[in-house]
């Protein structure tokens, strides 16, 4: 029997299940454990160790021991998060050939996605021995936050692992599935998603029938436990500096010492209200004098030192649930998921902002996977038995648009767009004898083209010389189920087409896009005026406002016969396909729809006036 495996690929655990007679278990590596640490480390003699046996030999080896490589994965060299690793982190990154990140472990140069799939690997590995046979399929889970670079980064780690990566979907909503699959429940329910790397909440609503609905979802792909960790190292190498005089992050050795401590001491602080943090021998001084680290550290202190971080979340949330058009009342229950939720500042900061205290029935480290396996089976089984069918409906997390002239961002597929979907638009071009356009496909919520991220840029040339305004190109952009952006340019005159997969500009310094933009400015376009789109789309939303309005009462008038049903049923789907017209900007199937609707309008009427 094929099957699929469902991989949580975390910052600092990963995590694999799979389904299995219709329910979903997490498998416990060769040591019993049911998370793996997402390290790799390269042994003097050559040897590749993955997991805890990476994790335990960190301190003696610590320059070629990776970890935390999801914080790097999908981004640029010269990105500010890269440099802010590469400050920190015990093991060397260097600039690699595209201006990406490579991490070398003994002399060797390795790609990121390289290095996940390091860890992939040694998952697939994990479940193929507990099922006794080999694994090709799997589903892997990103932060929902994730760009379009980050998600094409990941998939390539699967690849290089021998998997067949058959679907990404965001962490929060497999989470939000293994909370809500097989349990027949009809509610909205908010997953708060701590990692250690990665920040992200996401708003569903889930429905009896198998839909997973996300309204909303936001984050931080740069906020997680290792913050928190920092913070707490940041403490005691000041003390020591105060004490001592001396500098120990300039000691490899002695900050991968530091790190271990401080993490050591922030999940004991979950269940302890005070903890010694004791490092004998962290370091010698000038005069060949050992020295050593000993300081208490208290929760409230710890809480303080930290309470800036959970406070961010607690804002992206309460953005979120701005953005689903929510209140916190109408959240029904709340998801905690990954280790950093112990934290009893974070469960009382996520449980005081909703008022009510998050769901317990849930294991923060194994719910992601379990939800990836869950999804991972109902692939492989699209006609299975209807209880186990799911639907998944994700959102894209960020506006996705393109530069026009002026430098303004024009998005094409808003923030929170359930996926897959393509939407384009028509533009024209902006000067005389233009001919060439140049495309810059940016993610972001400014309406300032250079205060987002820059995607990708591709350049369609060729066009006829015409005065400015006269040459049509008709943009597209899709984003398929994993979340990955492809854009199309289409000059209408000629037919001639150019398409990308967006990849690879991403993580550029603000200086590097803004030169970009400035140098795309010549060959921007401008918005192609559909006034009458506008005007139909604004008839079609008052029409379906007033059939929605009258809908109860012409549902109880007419409800009772096969007939009635039958006109409510197609009422709905006029709505429906109406919806898609505007989502699609399709103007030719919006006119048809709007006919359609005000013979549903017209009807309704009738219906009510006779009652
Ligand atoms: P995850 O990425 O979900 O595996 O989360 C791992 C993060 O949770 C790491 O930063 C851990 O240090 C942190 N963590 C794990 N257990 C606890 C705990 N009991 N209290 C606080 N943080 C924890």
């Amino acid at each position: 029997m094929e099957k699929v495996i469902g991989i949580d690929l975390g910052t600092t655990n990963s995590c694999v299940a799979v389904v299995e007679n219709g329910t979903a278990v997490v498998i416990a590596n060769r040591g019993g454990y049911k998370t793996t640490p997402s390290m790799v480390a390269m042994t003097e003699a050559g040897k590749r160790l993955v997991g805890h046996l990476a994790k335990r030999q960190a301190i003696t080896n610590a320059e070629n021991t990776v970890y935390s490589a999801k914080r790097l994965i999908g981004r640029k060299w010269n990105s500010p998060q890269v440099k802010q690793v590469a400050s920190t982190a015990s093991y060397n990154i260097v600039e690699g050939p595209h201006g990406d990140v490579r991490i070398s472990l003994r002399e060797k140069a390795h790609s990121v996605p390289e290095v996940s799939a390091m860890v992939l690997a040694e998952m697939k590995l994990i479940a193929e021995e507990y099922l006794g046979h080999e694994v090709q399929k799997a589903v892997v889970t990103v932060p929902a936050y994730f760009n379009d670079n980050q998600r094409q980064a990941t998939k390539d780690a699967g690849a290089i692992a021998g998997l067949e990566v058959i679907r990404i979907i965001n962490e929060p909503t497999a989470a939000a599935l293994a909370y809500g699959f097989g349990r027949n429940i009809d509610r909205t329910v908010a997953v708060y998603d701590l990692g250690g790397g990665t920040f992200d909440v996401s708003i569903l609503e889930i429905g009896a029938t198998g839909v997973f609905k996300v309204i909303s979802t936001a984050g931080d792909t740069f906020l997680g436990g290792e913050d928190f960790d920092s913070r707490v190292i940041d403490w005691l190498v000041e003390g020591f500096r105060d004490e001592h005089g001396i500098d120990l992050r300039k000691d490899r050795m002695a900050l991968q010492r530091l790190k271990d401590a401080a993490e050591k001491a922030k999940v004991e602080l979950s269940s302890v209200r005070e903890v010694e943090i004791n490092l004998p021998f962290i370091i010698s001084s000038g005069r060949n004098e050992a020295l050593h680290l000993q300081r208490v550290l208290s929760r409230t202190d710890f809480e303080q030192l930290t309470a800036d971080l959970v406070q961010k979340t607690v804002d992206i949330m309460r953005q979120t649930l701005e953005d689903a058009g929510l209140h916190r009342e109408d959240i029904e229950d709340v998801v905690l998921v990954g280790g950093m939720t112990r934290m009893p500042l974070v469960e009382r900061s996520v449980a005081e902002f909703l008022g009510r205290e998050p769901s317990k029935g849930v294991h923060p480290d194994e719910v992601v996977a379990i939800g990836a396996a869950i999804q991972g089976s109902a692939l492989l089984d699209d006609d299975g038995p209807s209880a186990n069918r799911v639907v998944l409906l994700d959102v894209t997390p960020q506006t996705l648009g393109m530069m026009v002239a002026g430098g303004l961002m024009e998005p094409l597929i808003p923030k929170d767009t359930t996926v897959p979907t393509a939407r384009g638009k028509t533009f024209t071009t902006s000067r005389d004898n233009q001919t060439a356009v140049k495309i810059l496909v940016m993610q972001g919520e400014s309406e300032q083209a250079d205060q987002n991220e820059l995607l990708g840029e591709f350049i369609l040339t060729g066009l006829r010389r015409a005065p400015a305004g006269v040459v049509e190109i008709e943009v597209t952009f899709e984003i398929n189920a994993d979340g990955i952006v492809s854009v199309h340019a289409k000059d209408l005159e000629t037919g001639k087409e150019q398409s990308i997969t967006v990849t690879a500009t991403s993580g550029l310094t603000r200086e590097e896009i803004e030169a970009m933009i400035d140098s795309g400015k010549e060959f921007a376009v401008e918005r192609k005026r559909d006034e009458e789109f506008e005007a139909r789309k604004q008839e079609a939303e008052g029409l379906m406002h007033e059939i929605e309005r009258l809908f109860d009462k012409v549902s109880k008038v007419v409800g009772g016969s096969d007939y009635g049903r039958d006109a409510l049923d197609k009422a709905q789907g006029v709505m429906e396909r109406t919806k898609v017209a505007i989502d699609r900007h399709d103007a030719a199937a919006l006119k048809e729809q709007v006919e359609a609707l005000s013979r549903t309008f017209r009807m309704f009427k009738g219906v009510v006036a006779k009652a």
